[in-house]
C-alpha cells in the first residue's frame, strides 16, 4: 500500500474566518417567528437567551466572519484536524473509489462540538455573562460546553436527557471534571420539567424537554445565557472551520470530492463540512453531490414536514421553519443520541428544499455494521452518529465497485465512540434492533404542529 494516509495542515494554516453560506444562496431562509405574533423575531426577543455577538452572527449577511484570536488560541489545542485517506477501508471493500474522512475526534471531548462551544463561551464571557445553561443528549454537547466554559471561567449547568444520564455515567463524570453541574431531565428544577414529571413520572426525557428546561433557567436570570449545540445559523457558521480546512487538505491531496456525506442530527457537523464545498459548487468550480444521512428512527429530513415548529417541547423557543417530526415527538432510544432531535437546522432544511443537497435514512444495524467494518480497517471506532455517514459512504463505495467508477468520497468522522462502547456491545451480541418510525406515530406527532 503506497501513498499518503494523512493530510495535515500546519497551525499557521488554521482558517481565520468562518464561512456564512446564506448570502450565496439563491434565496434566503425563512426567518424565525415569534410564537404569539407570528412576526419575525427581533434581536430584543433573543437578548435574554444569547449574547449580542451571537445574535449578530445568527442574522449576519457577511460571507466571512473573523474568528477571534482568543478562539483560535483554543482551537490550536486540536486544530487543524487531520484529513485521512481511508486506504485500508477502500482495500477491504475492494472499491475503486477513493474515500477520505475529516476526523473531528481529535478534540478534547472527542467530537466536533467544541468548534462552536469555544466561540460561544468566549462571546458570553466577553459580555460578562456568569453562567451558561444547556441541554445534552448523549453528553457530547454538554461535555464540549463544560470544557469551553472552564476555558473562559464560566459556570456551566447542563440538563441531560434522563435515559443517557442513567445509562452513560462517563459523560457526566467528564462534564463534572470540567466543573459543570449536571441535572437529569426532566428535573424538578424547572416548571417545564415538573410539568412533564407530573404527567409521566418515569419519563426518560428528550432533547426537546431538556432544551425547555435550560431555556427557562437562562431566561429567568440576567447573568445567565443559554447555549445551543446545533440547529441555529451561528452554530453551523462556527463548524465551517471543518470544511475550510478540508478544502485546503484536498488541494494538498490534488483531489476533488464527487460525493460528500455526513450524518445529520441538527445539521451542524454536516453543514460545517459541506458549506465551504457548497460555496465552490455554487460558484461552478466543483460539482459534488452532497448527501445528508439520518437515522430511520428519527428521519426529520426524509419523512418530516417542512413547517414552522418549536425547537423545544414546552414551546418556549421561537418558531423555526424546518423539517420536523413535531416538537412533542419522542424518538426511540437508539444509540446515536446526537441524532435524536425532532427538527433540523432551518438553514439546512432550506438548502434541502432548494434541491442543493440529498438526504437518506438508514437503520441502526446497517450503521453499526459499517462502524465495525470501518474500525477493523482504519483502527478508529466511530461514534454511533457518524456510523450513519459511514454506512452511506460504504453504500456509495460498493456501487463504485459494481460500476468501476473511481469516485472520490468525503465524509466527516465527527467523533469517536470511546464513551459509547456499550452501543457496540449491543450490536456485537446481536441485541440491537432496527427502530423504523411507524407511520401512525409520525402522524400523531405531526398533528401537534403549532
Ligand atoms: C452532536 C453530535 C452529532 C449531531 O449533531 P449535528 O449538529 O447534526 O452535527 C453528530 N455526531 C456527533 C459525534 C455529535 O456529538
Amino acid at each position: 500500500m503506497t501513498g499518503r494516509t494523512k493530510y495535515l495542515l500546519d497551525e499557521s494554516d488554521l482558517p481565520t474566518t468562518w464561512y456564512n453560506v446564506i448570502p450565496d444562496l439563491p434565496e434566503p431562509p425563512p426567518p424565525p417567528l415569534h410564537p404569539g405574533t407570528r412576526e419575525p423575531v427581533g434581536p430584543d426577543d433573543l437578548a435574554p437567551l444569547f449574547p449580542q455577538a451571537i445574535i449578530a452572527q445568527e442574522v449576519t449577511q457577511d460571507r466571512f466572519v473573523d474568528i477571534p484570536g482568543e478562539v483560535l488560541d483554543v482551537y490550536r489545542l486540536w486544530r487543524p484536524s487531520p484529513l485521512y485517506r481511508a486506504r485500508r477501508l477502500e482495500k477491504a471493500l475492494g472499491t475503486p473509489a477513493r474515500i477520505y474522512y475529516k476526523y473531528e475526534g481529535v478534540s478534547p471531548v472527542g467530537s466536533h462540538k467544541p468548534n462552536t462551544a469555544v466561540p460561544q463561551a468566549f462571546y458570553n464571557a466577553a459580555e460578562d455573562i456568569r453562567r451558561l445553561t444547556t441541554e445534552t443528549g448523549a453528553g457530547q454537547w454538554g461535555s464540549a460546553l463544560a470544557f469551553a466554559s472552564a476555558t473562559f471561567g464560566l459556570e456551566c449547568e447542563v440538563w441531560q436527557v434522563r435515559a443517557s444520564y442513567d445509562q452513560k455515567p462517563y459523560r457526566k463524570i467528564m462534564m463534572e471534571t470540567f466543573g459543570a453541574t449536571v441535572h437529569p431531565s426532566p428535573s424538578k428544577e424547572t416548571a417545564a420539567g415538573r410539568a412533564v414529571l407530573e404527567s409521566d413520572p418515569d419519563s426518560t426525557g428528550s432533547l426537546g424537554i431538556a432544551i425547555s428546561e435550560a431555556v427557562e433557567q437562562a431566561a429567568a436570570d440576567p447573568d445567565t445565557r443559554y447555549a445551543l449545540g446545533s440547529v441555529l445559523n451561528h452554530v453551523l457558521l462556527h463548524q465551517t472551520v471543518i470544511g475550510e480546512e478540508a478544502l485546503l487538505q484536498f488541494a494538498q491531496a490534488g483531489d476533488t470530492p464527487d460525493v460528500i456525506v455526513g450524518c445529520t442530527g441538527g445539521g451542524s457537523n454536516f453543514g460545517g463540512l459541506a458549506f465551504p464545498f457548497l460555496r465552490e459548487k455554487l460558484a461552478g468550480r466543483i460539482d459534488p453531490v452532497i448527501r445528508a444521512v439520518e437515522p430511520a428512527a428519527c428521519p426529520s429530513l426524509t419523512r418530516g414536514r417542512y413547517a414552522y415548529d418549536f425547537g423545544d417541547t414546552a414551546g418556549l423557543t421561537p418558531l423555526l421553519k424546518m423539517h420536523t417530526l413535531g416538537h412533542d415527538f419522542i424518538p426511540d432510544p437508539i444509540h446515536a443520541g446526537g441524532l435524536r432531535y425532532h427538527g433540523m437546522s432551518p438553514l439546512l432544511s432550506h438548502i434541502y428544499e432548494l434541491g442543493l443537497i440529498e438526504a437518506l435514512a438508514v437503520g441502526q444495524q446497517e450503521c453499526f455494521a459499517a462502524g465495525v467494518r470501518f474500525a477493523r480497517a482504519e483502527g478508529i471506532i466511530p461514534a454511533p452518529e457518524p456510523t450513519h455517514a459511514l454506512a452511506a459512504c460504504i453504500q456509495e463505495a460498493l456501487r463504485c465497485k459494481e460500476t468501476g467508477e473511481e469516485k472520490v468520497i468525503l465524509t466527516a468522522l465527527c467523533g469517536h465512540a470511546h464513551l459509547d462502547l456499550p452501543a457496540y456491545a449491543a450490536f456485537l451480541s446481536g441485541r440491537m434492533t432496527d427502530n423504523e418510525l411507524p407511520e401512525s406515530a409520525l402522524a400523531d406527532s405531526l398533528a401537534g404542529l403549532p
